[in-house]
């Protein structure tokens, strides 16, 4: 559903994405994991095309993207930090949303908006809305057109833990229907039960893509915090080992 080829992106002097390579396929949960400014959302971004890599390709579904936006469309995206229009009030953006698409109410996805009560506070414009708030709308948004692929950068901080849990829900269940769901999150209980594969980035380098299953085996650990730990520690003695290689060989 997504390939990704060779990747990089610099923000002038600084490697944002190192030459990344995968493959993320339907039905898969893909946990991106790394460090803060490991490059997770410069790598979203890319996907979606709101961030132009410097080399390197992109496909959605077999067709390159470049320029053409229209393969959006198939792309629920809830960003780190959603921007509105100040003075547009709740109700106004999403129909809005869905008159661009021509959908009417009947077509779309109000689950999230009704679980979150945000019916309730239609009225109310972005501008007046609690960090919270704003990031339900931009989850309610996401799943909104019902897509094929989504992409949730950070989506439970900020929430309060029972919006969490409602949130985790729903991302389960669109699981269940076969979706492609790319997701970041520091809370890496949060990620417990929905990732089925694990990407791993450090300083816009690709660590590892791997199996949760292949990596529970691998570390003998349950818990994806526990197998993250233990992965990065074996990882650590494995660079070390390779400095080490490299420095008898330069010394050659
Ligand atoms: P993450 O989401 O993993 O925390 P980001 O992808 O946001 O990391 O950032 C990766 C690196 O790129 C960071 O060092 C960040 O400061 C830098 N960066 C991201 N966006 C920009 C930008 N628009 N201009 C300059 N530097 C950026
Ligand atoms: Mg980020």
């Amino acid at each position: 559903m997504i390939r990704i080829e060779n990747i990089n992106k610099k923000f002038k002097k600084l490697q944002a994405l190192n030459d990344i390579s995968a493959i993320f396929n339907r039905g898969q949960v893909i946990s991106l994991i790394g460090p803060n400014g490991s490059g997770k959302t410069t790598l979203i971004k890319s996907i979606l095309g709101l961030v132009k890599a410097d080399s390197g390709n992109i496909f959605i579904n077999g067709k390159q993207i470049n320029g053409d936006p229209s393969y959006r469309s198939q792309i629920g995206y809830m960003p780190q930090i959603g921007r509105y229009p100040d003075n547009m009030q709740i109700g106004h953006l999403f129909r809005m949303m869905r008159d661009i698409r021509k959908l009417s109410e009947s077509d779309v996805d109000a689950d999230l908006l009704v679980k979150f009560n945000l019916m309730s506070i239609f009225e109310k414009p972005m501008r007046t809305l609690s960090g919270g708030t704003r990031q339900k709308v931009s989850a309610a948004l996401a799943f909104y057109f019902n897509p094929a692929i989504l992409i949730l950068d950070e989506p439970t901080a900020g929430l309060d833990p029972l919006s969490s849990e409602i949130l985790k829900e729903k991302i389960m269940q669109e699981k269940k229907k076969n979706k492609l769901i790319l997701i970041t999150s520091h809370i890496l209980s949060d990620l417990d039960e929905l990732t089925t594969d694990v990407m791993y980035l450090q300083e816009g380098r690709m660590v590892f893509l791997k199996d949760i299953n292949a990596l529970r085996q691998e570390t003998g650990e349950d818990k994806l915090g526990k197998v993250i730990a233990r992965v990065m520690r074996d990882n650590k003695k494995n660079s070390l080992w390779i400095d080490e290689v490299l420095a008898m060989k330069s010394s050659d």
